[in-house]
């Protein structure tokens, strides 16, 4: 047992005001709290410059030190304290427009001062505006090291919180968590020298490297963060093992009849991930696994043979999608396949009219359906389902983490969860599904379908849009049929809504011998059906739509797709978009229209469409576009979590943490409980979400 962290003095009942209630609204509660409260960035104030150079330091705040040699309260628009001080060099005046009775007298003629600021031209000459300030003896030492700077909140100064930190420094336990073999190993710097420079850096430092983050100390930091947070999901995912599903044993009959009924084989991808889940499946723990694929991967059939194993082991499965459109296409596709099996296919989302909603309800609950396939509306509470083995969630993403727990507490008996399967096409770099998706297994359908022909992509000016029009006369008329895809305006949905119906009009005036179809998000769902039957069976030559068809729509006669104003979409809402042509053998075009000038992050997006059509390599670029936050929102990225770490320039210490936390797992939990202990303490709930 490592011995108990000594407690920082108490908080007292919430919202109070005392020093450690406020420290408490910063998270900081223990001694070790306060000790792993690392500097935000340091400053320097190791230099006094003469104050007629103070401005040069390119924005940079400076530090001087004069004498008052006047004091007055101007009423300059508004009431302000103006203190001119002066040193051999020059003179500088400090302008305070918030001030108390105490700082005029503090700040009278004579008295010596050192202050640090931006130095502003002003109207008056030379002048700072609310420096940091204080008053000096005559030959007052200069701090010999950089100070730091530490996250602060309301009410808690810098030297409060200086001090509370250098006394939890003379309190805590500060023994190492990682034996100096493996810290020798791994080439980190012991636990106790990384805190102590980090807190007071020593003057012949390397400021770049502290200021930049890379520096030893700051990396034994980053690993020991990334590490708590690497143990903590494992043990998660451990915890997941102790609680119960029923095992889906049979891959039977329907299993069967299914693969024999396909017009095609499945890829040598398809058949590895297949087994991954037919495995995860026969175990008595939950599933829970991720399937990862490139749009048109063919992740469907993969998950129409889990619910078929699921069915043929007389459990219901369940298939979520994130909109009706979405939901529709899996439930016609599999519908289509399982149907002449036998299997009964219910179908739930709220656009239902109220008899057929109180039916699939019916056939939900008594059993009857064995194959659910519907939007959110299945996690309604007046769902009741009779015996689910199997939750298939696509486009997991899009779901909140609330919405996919609800689905998984559905199931059966409380002792017995719902297997899982989430499916994305987003592909999620390797850092992030590491961290993220630390808890879930993953598996990638990383191969097309044979056949398919790649998407030729082309990027044109806008204004040669007359020529594209021809180019969509010319495909039509070859008996192709075309997406034309309206602009994005995040804005406003009308705006938007006004876009589609004029270049729906524009279209439709300018190739009067086409059908054109418009499809748009406020289309009521059973309009938007009939929309989409008159394209997939070929009365629609060319379909105007908004980004609705950015997910799961597969009509393999389409192959040309134009985007207009291509520069306001992101790069892997651009790669889904595309991914709806090229799904059928004619080769396909893809023409991606902006509105110049285009500004270089617009610019390295579209060659990114134009030199690619891997999603793996799409999403790698797309993070190092966006960052991680954006790229999956802050919460899900797991970057939350991280203070020190970032998960972009730090991925090679993810991947040693991630192997060193296998590795105590495995054999060391002493060292497991003492770093979870040190670095979450009692924060570890929060990882569980
Ligand atoms: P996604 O991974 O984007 O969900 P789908 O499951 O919709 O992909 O599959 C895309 C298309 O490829 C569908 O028309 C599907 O029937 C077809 N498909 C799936 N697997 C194969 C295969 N092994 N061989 C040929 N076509 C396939
Ligand atoms: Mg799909």
């Amino acid at each position: 047992m490592p011995p108990a962290t000594p407690k920082a003095p108490r908080p007292t009942a919430k919202g109070g005001n005392t020093v450690a209630d406020k420290l408490a609204r910063l998270g900081l509660r223990t001694d070790m709290d306060l000790v792993l409260h690392l500097p935000l960035r340091y400053e320097d104030e190791t230099r006094i410059v003469p104050i007629r150079e103070a401005h040069f330091t390119g924005g940079a705040p400076a530090q001087v030190e004069g004498v008052v040699r006047n004091s007055e309260i101007a009423l300059r628009g508004r009431r302000q304290l103006l203190v001119t001080i002066e040193d051999d060099s020059g003179s500088l005046v400090l302008r305070f427009l918030n001030f108390y009775g105490s700082q005029v007298k503090q700040l009278s003629e004579g008295t010596r001062v050192r202050a640090r600021g931006e130095v502003r031209h002003g109207f008056f000459g030379d002048e700072m505006v609310h420096p940091v300030y204080k008053v000096v003896p005559e030959g007052a030492p200069l701090p010999t090291a950089l100070t730091p700077v530490y996250p602060a909140g309301e009410g808690l100064s810098q030297t409060l919180l200086r001090r509370a930190i250098a006394q939890a420094m003379q309190r805590i336990d500060w023994q190492d968590t990682l034996p100096p073999a493996l810290l020798e190993k791994i080439g980190l710097w012991p636990f106790r020298p990384a805190v102590e420079l980090l807190h007071n850096p020593p003057p012949d430092v390397d400021e770049n490297a502290l200021m930049e983050r890379s520096h030893p100390a700051w990396i034994r930091m980053k690993f020991d963060e990334l590490l708590a947070q690497q143990l903590s999901l494992k043990r998660s995912q451990e915890a997941r093992r102790t609680r119960g599903a029923v095992p889906l044993q049979s891959v039977g009959e329907l299993s069967a009849a299914f693969l024999a009924s396909l017009p095609f084989a499945l890829t040598g991808a398809q058949q590895r991930v297949l087994e991954e889940i037919r495995h995860d499946l026969r175990q008595s723990w939950p599933m829970q696994r991720l399937l990862q694929g490139d749009v048109g991967s063919g992740k469907t059939v993969v998950a129409a043979l889990a619910a078929a194993q699921a069915i043929d082991s007389g459990f219901q499965a369940v298939l979520m999608a994130p909109t009706e459109i979405l939901a529709d296409q899996h439930f016609r596709k599999i519908a289509a396949w399982m149907t002449p099996l036998g299997v009964k296919v219910a179908w739930l989302t709220g656009s239902l009219k109220k008899k057929e909603k109180d039916d699939a309800r019916e056939r939900i609950a008594s059993g009857d359906a064995q194959l659910i396939v519907g939007t959110h509306a299945l996690i309604q509470d007046t769902v009741q389902f009779s015996r689910v083995g199997l939750v298939i969630v696509d486009e997991q993403h899009r779901f909140g983490v609330a919405q996919r727990l609800a689905l998984r507490n559905k199931g059966l008996e409380a002792e017995n969860q719902p297997h899982q399967l989430m499916m994305s096409a987003t592909p999620i770099p390797r850092t992030l599904a590491m961290t993220y998706y630390a808890d879930l297994e993953v598996s990638v359908i990383d191969e097309l379908p044979p056949g398919r022909s790649p998407v030729v992509t082309r990027i044109i000016d806008q204004n040669r849009r007359e020529e594209v029009i021809e180019r969509v006369r010319a495909a039509a008329l070859e008996g192709r049929q075309v997406y034309w895809v309206c602009p994005l305006i995040e804005e406003s949905e009308a705006l938007q809504l006004q876009t589609a119906t004029d270049t729906h009009a524009t279209l439709a005036a300018a190739l009067p011998e086409l059908q054109v179809g418009l499809i748009h998000g406020r289309l009521k769902p059973a309009d938007k059906q009939v929309v989409m039957d008159r394209f997939s069976s070929g009365e629609l030559h060319v379909l105007v739509a908004t980004t609705v068809i950015e997910v799961g729509v597969d009509v393999p006669n389409a192959s040309l797709m134009v985007i207009e104003h291509a520069e306001r979409f992101g790069l892997s809402q651009l790669h889904q978009l595309r991914g709806r042509v090229g799904r059928g053998s004619a080769s396909s075009v893809c023409l991606l229209l902006y509105q110049a000038p285009l500004g270089p992050v617009a610019r390295q997006r579209l060659s990114t469409m134009r030199e690619t059509a891997d999603g793996f390599e799409i999403a790698r670029r797309d993070l190092q576009l966006r960052g991680p936050g954006e790229f999956l929102g802050a919460r899900q990225s797991g970057q939350a979590m991280l203070r020190f770490a970032d998960l972009e320039t730090d991925q090679w210490l993810v991947e040693k943490a991630r192997d060193l936390a296998a590795q105590l797992l495995a054999g060391d939990m002493d060292t497991v409980r003492r770093h979870l202990a040190r670095w979450l303490g009692d924060r570890e709930d929060y990882l569980k979400v």
